[in-house]
């Protein structure tokens, strides 16, 4: 017998071994080994497996077949003779269930990534590691019988009976005793004292309160019924089957709700469904939306039978958390776009909440994105999915119209609570009265100063951080750039700096224009802290809270920030994106953009989608309780749809049947599948010249009109790091149309060796 394996160490590549006659009849696919590496020993894990006679059969995944080139590689088909045996295997229970196997090689073949590296997306850093272990500590338990004891040891003794045990560093402090007390009951044979595991909980310091289910709204109830339909009808006739029939998935539900509708309230009932079929659960939330208020919501209903996964947490914590994944002990799993890969068994229910979100993209080999892994691992377990979302993806919304996915819908707010009105605010008369840019309309400021005086919270919206977009000279038009990125610094007045937001990298103020050597230098633009400080000054008695990337670079300042404003202590909060999402503060009655035009005039085909979605979610903020809400939005193109869709009543479908016509007649997504190819280089020269070549031997392996290839032109971001940065676009009805020539071209043609290339199926950032 062989099998093939992933390694650590090369996981670009996959290697053959032999499996020695002793371990054969315990091999699976999915499981963890050890293999003799050039000189060492290392893990692997088995990626397929054939009998004596066979071959390994040839993987549908063109990087393996073109890159074993190790001593057990196979050259041209046959199996070698000498393949090195492996030496044992780690955990008799496969680490990788057979689905996640089956997904991560869907992943790799359609992401065009290696299928070593996709592993090494499914399985924590942490998990990999042979160093981690589970913590034990000592835990002592009392035993019943009479026993020879002191005063003082039968005093310990009826309190250690009245905790019921307890882990022993913490019951020297609670009984103020010294371990050696407690020792010596155990030594009497009144207490046993052995090593237990210590589970390192990511909630330990958080107070849950427990929540029950709310009766629901008439369109909830409907929603529920309708994932509860489909819980059923994937369910297997006999309970005590394990799974699901794969492959024979309910259709996926898109649930359309408006902001405030009530969508996670649907989710904790569907997955108490899910839970009382016996069967687990992960919902995925946007990285900026797994705020603490997220994490309670789920942890007062389910308890510690949730785990919860996110980029903070410790190596520890997320070892533990796996585990308690793996062992069944935790059935519930929140968490950002990685939780997709969640071990969790019998698995009964995806939700993706905010499906829309452009972080479920991972934007490093392999260039998933985990709403779309998300229908697929549902497809290969056999089990719904949900989507959620007030402003669905053109592509999901696409599904919805060919019947591919079902769809449930939420129109109103819960208890008829009224959406917010929106206000238009022309900033063009708003400049023109003033003879100069403003950053705040007198209306926002009119309604601040009325929000102030009633004592409830505003929300100000600005997707810039630092202080000032950049630096200009007046005379001259000298714009400050930072060489590395050819993009202007933005300026930071907490260090008086300049700062690239791509490379980060910074310098000091200069004090004349150098180009033309004129003082006057002088700020243009806007950014959160400028308007910070615009505010203070505007109202001096407000406590004004900032929220951005730059405020929060500490762990926990993130929940800091939102607690005090939850807890009523300032009265307006302004911040980057990372506001725009999932926040519920019921006192929250004015939201202010203060710019709608900075993402519709990115170089996108999704801007207009994109505006619209953060007007959309942005106003969603506000009036989400028993106030009523308002959203002013400022913008120099008052007239453009998107921002006419986000104030207007009619709501998200003519927008996006509008959107939809739009992509459909230039050939764009969803309509097509869109293929990013990004060459980067020191050399421009030689960024271009390859970059060309590919575009013009694309062409002719993929011609159109079945596929249509750009020219190789420079990426919007023209410059990055030192690297230049060019691009070729692709487009087809099918991803894999695009895919397939690439990779027989890249197999050929590799580049050279100081130009690297980006490949991105279904790319959702074209910068
Ligand atoms: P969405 O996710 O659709 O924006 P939420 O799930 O956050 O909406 O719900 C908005 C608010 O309404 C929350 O405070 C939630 O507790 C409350 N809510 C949800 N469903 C009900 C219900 N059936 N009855 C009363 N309040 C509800
Ligand atoms: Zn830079």
């Amino acid at each position: 017998m062989t099998v093939r394996v992933a390694t650590e160490i090369a996981a670009d590549k996959l290697f053959d071994y032999a499996v020695p006659e002793a371990l054969a009849a315990r091999i699976r696919l999915g499981q963890r080994v050890r293999v003799p590496f050039g000189g060492r020993t290392i893990d692997a894990y088995v990626v397929e497996t054939a009998e004596d006679a066979a071959p390994v059969s040839a993987l549908p995944d063109l990087f393996t077949l073109s890159d074993r080139s190790d001593a057990s590689d196979t050259s041209d088909g046959a199996r070698p003779r000498n393949l090195r045996p492996l030496l044992s295997i780690e955990d008799d229970t496969p680490f990788l269930a057979p689905p996640l196997l089956s997904l991560a090689r869907w992943i790799a073949d359609y992401t065009c990534a290696p299928l070593g590296l996709t592993l090494r997306c499914l399985l924590p850093a942490a998990v990999r590691n042979r160093d981690m272990r589970a913590k034990e500590q000592l835990y002592v338990s009392p035993l019943d019988g009479s026993f020879d004891l002191t005063p003082r040891q039968t005093d310990l003794l009826a309190n250690l009976r009245r905790v019921g045990g307890g882990w022993l560093h913490s019951l020297t402090r609670e009984f103020a005793c010294s371990p050696q007390t407690l020792r010596s009951l155990a030594e009497k044979g009144a207490a046993v004292i052995e090593p237990r595991q210590l589970r390192r909980d990511p909630l330990a310091n958080r107070k849950v309160l427990p929540t029950r289910p709310l009766p629901l709204m008439p369109e909830q109830a409907a929603a529920l019924a309708q994932i509860v339909a489909a819980l059923e009808s994937g369910a297997p006739e006999d309970a005590a089957q394990p799974c699901r029939v794969p492959g024979k998935a309910p259709k996926p539900i898109l649930l359309f709700g408006v902001t405030g509708s009530g969508k996670t309230e649907v989710y904790l009932q569907a997955i108490s469904h899910a839970l009382g079929q016996g069967r687990g659960a992960i919902i995925l939330v946007p990285e900026i939306a797994l705020t603490p208020q997220t994490v309670q919501r789920f942890a007062s209903r389910f308890g510690d039978r949730i785990a919860v996964l996110h980029s903070a947490l410790s190596d520890g914590e997320r070892f533990d958390e796996w585990h308690r994944i793996r062992s069944g002990k935790a059935v519930v799993v929140v968490g950002p776009r990685s939780a997709v890969f969640a071990p969790v068994r019998d698995l009964g229910l995806i939700v993706v909440d905010e499906e829309h979100e452009p972080s479920y993209k991972q934007d490093e080999t392999p260039r998933y994105n985990a709403r779309d892994i998300a229908v697929m691992r549902g497809h290969i377990e056999g089990c719904p999915v949900v989507l959620g979302s007030a402003t669905p993806a053109m592509e999901t919304w696409l599904n919805v119209s060919k019947g591919k996915y079902a769809l449930a819908r939420l129109t109103k707010r819960v208890e008829g609570r009224p959406m917010p009105r929106v206000h238009i605010v022309d900033m063009r008369v708003e400049t023109a009265r003033a003879g100069h840019a403003q950053l705040f309309s007198s209306l926002l400021l009119e309604a601040l100063k009325l929000r102030l005086e009633r004592g409830e919270q505003s929300i100000l919206f600005l997707n810039r951080r630092g202080y000032a977009n950049s630096l200009v000279c007046p005379s001259c038009g000298h714009v400050a750039e930072c060489d590395a990125c050819n993009i202007a610094y933005t300026y930071h007045q907490a260090d008086t700096c300049l700062r690239c937001h791509i490379c980060g990298g910074w310098r000091h103020v200069p004090t004349a224009c150098p180009a033309c050597g004129d003082p006057a230098f002088k700020y243009a633009g806007f950014g959160t802290q400028r308007a910070e400080t615009i505010l203070q000054k505007c109202f001096p008695q407000a406590r004004v809270l900032r929220m951005d990337a730059d405020v929060t670079a500490r762990k926990h300042s993130h929940d800091e920030l939102l607690s005090i404003f939850k807890s009523g202590r300032a009265h307006i909060l302004i911040g980057t994106q990372m506001i725009a999402k999932g926040l519920d503060f019921p006192n929250v009655t004015l939201v202010g953009v203060l710019s709608a035009d900075t993402s519709l005039h990115m170089p996108d085909f999704r801007a207009a989608e994109r505006t619209y979605q953060l007007l959309a979610q942005v106003s969603g903020r506000a009036g989400r309780a028993e106030l009523p809400g308002e959203v002013f939005v400022q913008t120099y193109t008052p007239d453009h749809p998107a921002v006419r869709a986000a104030a207007s009543d009619e709501g998200f479908e003519p927008f996006a049947a509008r959107e939809l016509e739009e992509r459909r007649e230039g050939g764009y997504p969803p309509y097509t599948h869109l293929v990013c190819l990004t060459l980067k280089g020191a050399s421009e020269e030689k960024v271009r010249f390859t970059a060309e070549a590919y575009a013009r031997d694309l062409a002719r392996l993929a011609p159109p009109p079945a596929v249509l290839v750009s020219d190789a032109c420079p990426a919007p971001l023209a410059k990055a790091k030192n690297l230049y940065r060019y691009q070729i676009l692709l487009r087809a009805p099918a991803a894999r149309a695009m895919t397939r020539p690439l990779l027989r071209l890249l197999a050929q043609t590799p580049p050279p060796a100081d130009v690297s290339l980006a490949i991105d199926v279904d790319a959702l950032n074209i910068m």
